[in-house]
């Protein structure tokens, strides 16, 4: 890649957001104001934006190897409480995606050094969801299952933080479990119990 194309590419970004709109950074610099916190994997093809068809301003991202939200991550915990508390996003959004490599990276035994802790969560998420998961005879269906299944515990890890218990008290907040098909491009609402789980969760996690 030529890296001062990206430079050339910004200027020419630059000048069709000011054509359509000449006070469009002046009002991007006047602060930010998203509904939605979005939770997804670190992959290339994987760009949340473009995929949610948002602009700048509309949505808080965090991004990571395979979409985790592990409850000793700073970062991760820090995005959620500065979004949830501080910006009062009304969705909280975890996007994995199928062909995953964090998540196959997972499913192998492999050493994989600085990467056993982090992909530890997910071999977690395979141990609680065995007997599923080892029912599923065809390779890749096993791999897109642990994918979503591995959406769905880290759904439960962000409703396990006081800051979403308490702004689901407060206001609502919903919490979304999504899936991004990059061999088709598109996005899947895994449509999780959403409430189910608050309850579930509530029964040993309540904090609020
Ligand atoms: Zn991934």
């Amino acid at each position: 890649m030529d890296i001062s194309k990206i430079f050339k590419n910004n200027h020419k970004w630059v000048e069709d957001k000011l054509q359509l709109n000449p006070d469009y950074f002046k009002k991007l610099s006047e602060g930010q104001n998203p509904d939605i916190l979005y939770i997804g994997c670190s992959d290339s093809r994987v760009t949340a934006e473009d995929l949610m068809g948002v602009t700048p301003g509309e949505a808080f991202v965090h991004r990571n190897i395979a979409n985790m939200v592990p409850n000793t991550d700073l970062s991760a915990m820090s995005v959620i409480d500065y979004a949830v508390s501080h910006l009062k996003v009304n969705h909280v959004v975890v996007c994995g995606h199928y062909y995953c490599g964090g998540v196959k990276a997972a499913m192998q035994s492999a050493d994989l050094g600085i990467l056993n802790p982090w992909l530890r969560n997910i071999r977690d998420v395979y141990r609680i969801h065995q007997a599923e998961l080892d029912s599923i005879t065809d390779e890749d269906q096993r791999y897109k299952r642990l994918v979503e299944l591995n959406v769905e515990e880290q759904c439960r890890n962000v409703i396990k933080t006081a800051e979403v218990q308490r702004a689901y008290n407060d206001r609502g907040i919903t919490v979304h479990g999504w899936v991004f098909d990059i061999h088709s491009g598109k996005l899947i609402d895994l449509n999780i119990d959403y409430l189910k789980i608050m309850e579930n969760v509530m029964e040993i996690y309540r904090l609020e």
